[in-house]
């Protein structure tokens, strides 16, 4: 790999249909990829789910942000401290995990046209429990902020956009600047609209200025395969 490559991660699909399609809206407009991140039992929704057959996979590739991505039980035991984990996807064991993936499997070939080949973490925490149950339900990538088992390959992860000018954006991303990956991970339903057109405006520059490729997840497993 030569070139510079981008990837624009949104997770949680599935929370807020209405912010979700502005984002996609922007992807297509400025004729770009990007990796969207669904919660398996948002596939109950028929509307998400039409819109997301709908949507151009050339362009688009959903991966997978486990099933049921509680939070709550998570919250409160790190607000209270407690060693107890409540008994959620978050619990990282092994069992709740592969239980979760398999639900988002089977929902996935009921539901959708195309199956995901990529995991993203819940809040990207895991530990190798998940990733056995990752590697056992057939994913080949997975989003993480470090290096995971050789048996899967690691999209790193590089940005959160949360800055709310270009300058901001500009100031961190410099840090990063010669990554031959750079990946920037959204949350939609999050998104001021300020935040929206700074997405704009970073599309543009990693187009025009940075001469970045936008690339999907399941074209960076073919480009280190070749
Ligand atoms: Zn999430």
């Amino acid at each position: 790999m030569s070139k510079k490559y981008i990837i624009f991660k949104d997770d949680d699909v599935g929370n807020d249909t209405q912010s979700l399609k502005k984002w996609i809206d922007i992807i297509q407009e400025k004729n770009v990829k990007s990796a969207i991140g669904l919660i398996g039992r948002c596939m109950k929704d028929r509307e998400l789910v039409d819109y997301l057959n709908s949507l151009d996979t050339d362009k688009i590739e959903i991966f997978c942000h486990g099933y049921y991505h509680k939070q709550l039980p998570y919250i409160i035991r790190k607000m209270k401290k407690s060693k107890e984990l409540p008994k959620t996807e978050f619990n990282k064991d092994f069992v709740r995990h592969n239980r979760s993936l398999k639900k988002y499997r089977l929902a996935e070939s009921k539901y959708l046209k195309t199956k995901a080949i990529t995991f993203g973490p819940q809040g990207n925490i895991w530990n190798d429990n998940v990733i056995d149950a990752v590697i056992q339900n057939d994913f080949k990538l997975m989003f993480s902020w470090r290096k995971i088992k050789a048996e899967i390959f690691t999209i790193p992860l590089t940005e959160n956009l949360k800055q709310s000018s270009f300058e901001e954006f500009l100031k961190d991303y410099k840090k990063n600047k010669n990554d031959e990956i750079f990946t920037l991970q959204f949350h939609h339903e999050k998104l001021t609209d300020k935040q929206f057109e700074l997405m704009i405006e970073v599309i543009d520059f990693f187009k025009n200025k940075e001469k970045r490729t936008f690339i999907k997840p399941s074209e960076l497993l073919e480009l280190v395969h070749k």
